[in-house]
């Protein structure tokens, strides 16, 4: 006797295979997913270990395993848009035959909500201060029990969106700080400029305290700040007065999407621009110029300024 069930929904679960040349491994997922699109694949690859995440609307698909043997850094991913169908190119280390793909890692080939996953994202930020000191005759005194950050939230953003939703008592990891820069690059500067767009307003905040505080050489500090608009302008009120204030410091505003009643600097960063505000106050000013905001702008900025004949060592960018 024939049963016939009625009603099964398709599985909706991906699927994957893979296969090998001499010198290749290819991972081939399918996910059933009618507009997949490169953003939605998140690929993960510290020595052996390969994590591939795969977002389908709310859920996520992962492969998770500890790779046979080595494959370098490089990897490819192609996507056959139209069918769902993700390949990941990997490159032996060495053209020797693999038995498997791998050992699975815990979560490897699950399909489940992205909120169940509970995948840990990690993001840099920027410590900044509570307000700036609008008098810089003391270097002032730091709390060493607080962090204060200034961050935008995006409305898809998936961390500042999880951070918004935080509740008090919930916790979060920090980690030690990092970066490259040493405050003795300011320290013999004599023109400091401070190119900033949006949120790359962040390290400058403590940099112009540290100038403007503790570096006596330093005859002129300039901020540029670019933003979309007005109202996107982070501590503009602080800034004007602090430049009322300080004769050395001076800002210059410029913006991108300006609405009609505008009537100061428009425009995205530019060699012209650039010329027009980086100008050493004497011929043979000690000058540092500082970058940060979306990859783009910096860079852009970065290349400008090398055109305009500053040199490596004058041009500090704030990257990832
Ligand atoms: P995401 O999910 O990454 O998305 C952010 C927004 O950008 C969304 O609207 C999304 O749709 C869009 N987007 C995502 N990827 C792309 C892309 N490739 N191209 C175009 N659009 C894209 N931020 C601060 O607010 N304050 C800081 O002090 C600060 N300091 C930083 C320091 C460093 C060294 C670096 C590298 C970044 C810093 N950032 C800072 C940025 C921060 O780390 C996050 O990138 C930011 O908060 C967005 O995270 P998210 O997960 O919410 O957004
Ligand atoms: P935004 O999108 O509002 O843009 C601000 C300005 O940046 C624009 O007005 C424009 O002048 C310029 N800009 C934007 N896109 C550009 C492009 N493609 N080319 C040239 N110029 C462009 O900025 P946001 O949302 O505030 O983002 C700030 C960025 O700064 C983020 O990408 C963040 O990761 C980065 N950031 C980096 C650090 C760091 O230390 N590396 C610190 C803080 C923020």
């Amino acid at each position: 006797e024939k049963k016939v069930l009625s009603g099964a929904s398709k599985d909706l679960t991906p699927s994957y295979d893979w296969f090998q040349t001499d010198s290749l491994i290819t991972i081939v997922i399918y996910t059933k997913q009618k507009d997949m699109n490169a953003e939605l694949v998140i690929l993960d690859h510290e020595d052996k270990r390969l994590r591939g995440e795969i977002i389908v609307d709310d859920y996520s698909y992962l492969l998770e395993v500890d790779l046979d043997h080595a494959v370098e850094e490089d990897m490819a991913v192609n996507i056959a848009e139209k069918v769902g169908k993700v390949e990941i190119i990997l490159k032996k280390k060495d053209n020797v035959h693999w038995k498997i793909l791998g050992q699975p890692l815990e979560s490897h080939n699950t399909f489940m909500k992205r909120t169940d996953r509970g995948t840990e994202v990690v993001k840099p930020y920027t410590p900044v201060l509570p307000f700036l000191p609008l008098d810089f005759k003391e270097p002032s005194c730091h709390d060493s029990a607080h962090i204060y950050l200034m961050i935008k939230i995006y409305s898809c953003g998936l961390f500042t969106q999880a951070l918004d939703h935080l509740q008090i008592g919930d916790c979060i990891s920090v980690s030690n700080p990092e970066g490259s820069f040493k405050k003795s690059q300011v320290q013999t500067s004599e023109d400091l400029f401070l190119l900033a767009a949006g949120t790359g307003f962040t390290p400058m905040v403590k940099l112009l305290n540290f100038a403007l505080t503790e570096v006596s050489c330093l005859r002129t500090v300039k901020l540029i700040f670019f933003n979309r608009t007005e109202d996107d302008i982070l501590w503009r009120n602080q800034l004007e007065q602090l430049a009322l204030k300080d004769q050395r410091f001076e800002i210059q505003f410029i913006l991108s999407q300006p609405k009609k009643d505008w009537v100061g600097k428009q425009g995205m960063i530019s060699s012209s621009l650039l010329s027009e505000f980086v100008k050493r106050s004497r011929k043979d000013s000690k000058v540092l110029i500082c970058i940060c905001g979306p990859t783009p702008f910096t860079e852009q900025g970065v290349q400008y300024l090398k055109d305009l004949g500053y040199s490596q060592e004058e041009v500090h960018p704030f990257t990832a």
